[in-house]
């Protein structure tokens, strides 16, 4: 699992650049990296893309609708291809130009995390997450507008969490703010020109902005031992009930940050063919059926059990935390209005 190297505290020394400047900074890092950020794609979207010059970064955002997550693990994503009868000659991984994701919420950065534990533990490695991972430094921008259904803190993340990231950043109003948290952030932020030494008064600033922002995430929910709970309620009755109206579509499961399941498929064409790693969901009816027909995740309520028995209990018993950082995605998207938080209280008021 990637560990986090840590900075002196004596060289976090903040930054802060005036906001009708911070193109510059963006315009001085696109010269040495790939830069990816904040992009409005539409009137409402904003998603991550490649950013190529300054002004296309859209830093007033809530949140992303799509997590980054598909730039460390692509929805698809070809591991090899070959050519002939011979066998497939896997070319070495080669890390690409080193790449900076800009503006990434708090709960996205904790998110990789989650995901480090899986593709880069001490029993699986997978080399095509570990090298873009490697290779990416994030700059994380606190949220001062925590969207509706974020509960980010009951997980203990918050909206100015520091953890999991290269570089924090927050937005003071007039100016951004930029502290280092490991040595390679620090580093490409000592290179940036034009970036001042924060104010004495910015600490205290932006102290009173995070508790500003922690007091505008406004669900909670409480996880004391549910892993337990779960545990105890696997063949209880409330599971006939709470998959009733799931499409089935998995827009709770692409959209999720930690979601991680993937399938293989073998594409051949004539002499050509290519191996493909694309993503999977839990909710698809097809994710567990087995060649021989039989299918032991049959029905809706099997297969959403599974998704929350996975997030809220099996990947604590694995790596020891919760596979959910609060982001509020599958909320605001499940065309249905399933309610993770609203299900989790159920489970806390069972009997
Ligand atoms: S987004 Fe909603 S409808 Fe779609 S699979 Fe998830 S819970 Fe079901
Ligand atoms: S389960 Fe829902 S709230 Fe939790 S990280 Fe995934 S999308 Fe976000």
């Amino acid at each position: 699992m990637r560990t986090t190297p840590r900075i002196l505290s004596s060289e976090k020394i903040m930054k802060t650049i005036k906001k009708d400047k911070i193109n510059t900074v963006l315009d001085f890092l696109i010269k040495k990296y790939q830069v990816f950020g904040p992009v409005q794609k539409d009137d409402l979207v904003v998603d991550f893309g490649r950013i190529q010059n300054g002004a296309q970064a859209c830093l007033e955002f809530s949140n992303t609708n799509e997590p980054a997550k598909k730039l460390f693990f692509p929805q698809a994503e070809t591991l090899f291809s070959y050519t002939g009868s011979d066998a497939a000659q896997v070319s070495e991984l080669k890390p690409e130009k080193p790449r900076i994701i800009f503006g990434m919420r708090p709960c996205d950065a904790k998110s990789l995390s989650l995901l480090d534990a899986v593709f880069d533990g001490p029993d699986y490695k997978d080399p095509y997450y570990i090298v873009k991972r490697k290779n990416t430094t994030i700059f994380t921008l606190a949220c001062r507008r925590p969207r509706s259904n974020c509960f980010c803190d009951s997980l203990g993340i918050g909206p100015f969490s520091k953890k999991d990231t290269d570089v924090f950043m927050a937005d003071l109003g007039d100016r951004y703010v930029f502290e280092p948290i490991t040595p390679g952030g620090a580093d490409i932020l000592n290179k940036i020109p034009g970036l001042e030494n924060a104010r004495p008064t910015d600490a205290e600033r932006l102290k009173n902005l995070r508790s500003e922002a922690e007091s505008k995430v406004a669900r909670k929910v409480d996880l004391d031992n549910l892993p337990e709970k779960l545990a105890r309620i696997f063949d209880h009755p409330f599971w006939d009930g709470i998959h009733q109206k799931c499409l089935g579509c998995g827009i709770c499961t692409y959209l999720c940050p930690t979601c991680h399941c993937f399938d293989i498929v073998d594409e051949q064409k004539d002499d050509k063919g290519r191996r493909i790693r694309i993503w999977d969901s839990c909710s698809y009816p097809t994710f567990t059926l087995e060649a021989s027909g039989h299918n032991p995740r049959a029905t809706g309520k099997e297969r959403m059990r599974q998704r929350l028995m996975h997030k809220f209990r099996y990947f604590v018993e694995n790596y020891g935390e919760i596979a959910c950082v609060g982001c509020g995605r599958c909320i605001n998207h499940c065309p249905v209005g399933s309610d993770l938080i609203r299900e989790i209280e159920n489970i806390n008021n069972l009997k």
